[in-house]
């Protein structure tokens, strides 16, 4: 392509898309690259969302997403559906290459390509990935119909996981390695009066059992360290997420846990035309209504930038 865009935008959860509609409706003909795989982001692997405002009732995550990526689509977002494999973002005019083997040019970059799933980094949690350990309850939960499955973490995700796994699992036990959970109260409470999730505190795993398939975790308690084993079925592990930001690193600013460092309120990094927002910069609030409120104001910033 030698044609040079003014906008393009490289990830698709709430945060690109919100990104897409503002840049669309400042007739910046945006192009997004949504993802092969990951398309609509973190969301599309969520149940309801209940804290998006202006969904009384709550929405679905999928749906919300769906909404969204409509909602660019209206204003005349080109939505590809591609990953973007490369990217040279020194110069006035940065260069990415997708999936596919083509090329796009643009004047501004905007980086949305929020966060993946962390793991725990055992050896046999990777060998059984697929096998009984996952990291999406709604992905793969109906698979542990009857079962008992354990879920790791203490924060919303844990919760949520633990939670939506109950239609399916007879029994799921939240691993958590502290005394107390860090998600918020309401749906602590809610997990805490559910009869099916059990609680194991101060408890870390420290394998993963099984041959082919999850047969029982090995655990460690944090107070006194005794260990132990227990039978399980399936492995589900929610301990948070680490920033998408590796197809950058060398040319962006990082933090030391390869976030990307923006200019004071801004979603200015430190190359000329390059944005960033969602789940690439934000350690604390990490929301959906965050994400999109931050591709606002990449579009915004790169609006900017352009008419100056
Ligand atoms: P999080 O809040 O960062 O919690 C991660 C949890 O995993 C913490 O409890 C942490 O333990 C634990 N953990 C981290 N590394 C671990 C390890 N190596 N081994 C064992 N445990 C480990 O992550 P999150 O739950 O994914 O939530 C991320 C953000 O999304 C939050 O802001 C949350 O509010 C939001 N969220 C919201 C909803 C909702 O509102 N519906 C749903 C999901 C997520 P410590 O507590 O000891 O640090």
């Amino acid at each position: 392509m030698s044609e040079v865009r003014n906008v393009v935008i490289v990830g698709s959860g709430p945060a690109g898309y919100t990104a897409a509609i503002y840049a669309a409706r400042a007739q910046l003909d945006p192009i997004i690259y949504e993802g092969s795989v990951t398309a609509g982001g973190a969301l599309m692997n969520t149940t309801e969302v209940e804290n998006f405002p202006g969904f009384t009732d709550g929405v679905m995550g999928p749906d919300l997403m769906d909404s969204m990526r409509k909602q660019a689509k209206r204003f005349g977002a080109e939505l590809i559906t591609d990953d973007i494999v490369e990217m040279d973002l020194s110069g006035d005019i940065k260069v990415l290459k997708d999936g596919s083997g083509n090329t796009v040019k643009a004047k501004t970059v905007i980086l949305a390509t929020g966060s993946a799933y962390r793991e725990i980094g055992l050896v046999n949690e990777k060998r059984l990935s697929g096998h009984g350990v996952s990291w999406c309850a709604t992905c793969d939960g109906f698979f542990f119909r009857g079962q008992t499955i354990a879920v790791v973490g203490g924060g919303d995700s844990a919760v949520e996981e633990a939670t939506f796994l109950t239609r399916f699992a007879d029994k799921v036990v939240l691993i958590h390695r502290r005394d107390s959970l860090r998600a918020s109260k309401i749906m602590a409470e809610r997990a805490k009066a559910n009869p099916k999730i059990e609680f194991l505190w101060n408890t870390e795993v420290i394998d993963v059992l099984g041959a082919d398939k999850v047969e029982g975790l090995k655990l460690r308690n944090t107070v006194d360290g005794t260990e132990s084993e227990q039978a399980f079925t399936g492995l589900f592990v929610a301990i948070g997420h680490i920033p998408r930001s590796e197809l950058i690193a060398g040319q962006i600013t990082l933090d030391n846990e390869g976030y990307v460092i923006c200019e004071g309120r801004s979603t200015r990094t430190n190359l000329k035309g390059v944005f960033a927002c969602g789940d690439l910069v934000d350690h604390t609030y990490r929301q959906a209504i965050t994400a999109a409120g931050s591709g606002c104001a990449a579009a915004l910033d790169a609006e900017k930038f352009l008419a100056h």
